[in-house]
């Protein structure tokens, strides 16, 4: 039932270290194959790890240890995943929880956020998308939702629901605020098509990746049809990465 990691998944780790450097992760996995697997792939991250392998211990530690990020697999020895999760949340600990689940079970996706997981990733699982998903976890916990953000020229105010190239204006229709919104909020971070869904669209991937491409596609005419460099890329296989622009190679014409 493991399955586990495809062997073709491919991550490109690059640009891992700046913003997860020291952060600190917890991974809660009975399979002890599974968990060395993936504490390897974090630790290539550059993230610090540590593994356990039964639930209660696995709580005992992240009530004792401060961790940036806490993966937590669903069924465990001792205490399950959601069981782990409220009991952290009813303490008030705030640190971001992924959930692993061995099926695609809806049902336990929904008990999983419902628990107070930030994410939920169905396994089997390829490196690069647990990778994404870390990544934009670590980085979710610096941003007040309040501040206006600028990548590069571009400044985009949440509260105000404007957006600036430069010194011209854009309007966005309220789906492409948000697409952009989640893209500035996780610069320099390849987001995957699932992600993209779930976030903006709350919908599974499969049906929505058409219309993704779509509004990236009009996001970027609209950010980058005055001749301003090339911002959104996409990431063949994987979804799309905001950056900020600065070589003059990338313009478009
Ligand atoms: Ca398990």
């Amino acid at each position: 039932m493991t399955g586990g990691l495809r062997k073709d998944a491919r991550v490109d780790d690059r640009d891992a270290g700046a913003a997860t450097h020291s952060a600190r992760v917890l991974v809660v996995e009975d399979e002890v194959r599974l968990a060395a697997l993936v504490s390897k792939h974090l630790t290539d991250m550059n993230l610090s790890v540590r593994v356990e392998h039964h639930g209660s211990a696995g709580l005992e530690v992240a009530l004792s240890d401060p961790f940036d990020l806490i993966i937590l697999d669903v069924v465990l020895p001792g205490l399950d995943g959601f069981a782990i999760c409220r009991e952290l949340r009813r303490r008030n600990m705030t640190v971001p929880i992924l959930m692993l689940s061995a099926r695609g079970v809806t049902e336990d996706r929904v008990r999983g956020l419902d628990s107070g997981a930030d994410d939920y990733l169905t396994k089997p699982f390829e490196f690069a998308e647990l990778s994404a998903r870390v990544r934009a976890l670590l980085r979710r916990q610096t941003p007040a939702a309040v501040l206006t953000l600028t990548v590069g020229d571009l400044v985009l105010d949440p509260v105000g629901r404007s957006v600036q190239r430069g010194p011209r204006r854009v309007d966005l229709t309220q789906k492409e605020f948000a697409l952009l919104e989640y893209l500035m909020r996780n610069v320099d971070q390849v987001l995957t098509r699932a992600m993209i869904g779930e976030r903006v669209w709350d919908f599974t991937w499969d049906r929505m990746t058409n219309v993704i491409d779509v509004y990236v596609n009009h996001l970027r005419r609209k950010l980058e049809d005055a001749g301003e460099p090339r911002m959104i890329h996409a990431v063949r296989g994987v979804g799309y990465v905001l950056r900020p622009a600065e070589a003059a190679d990338d313009r478009h014409t």
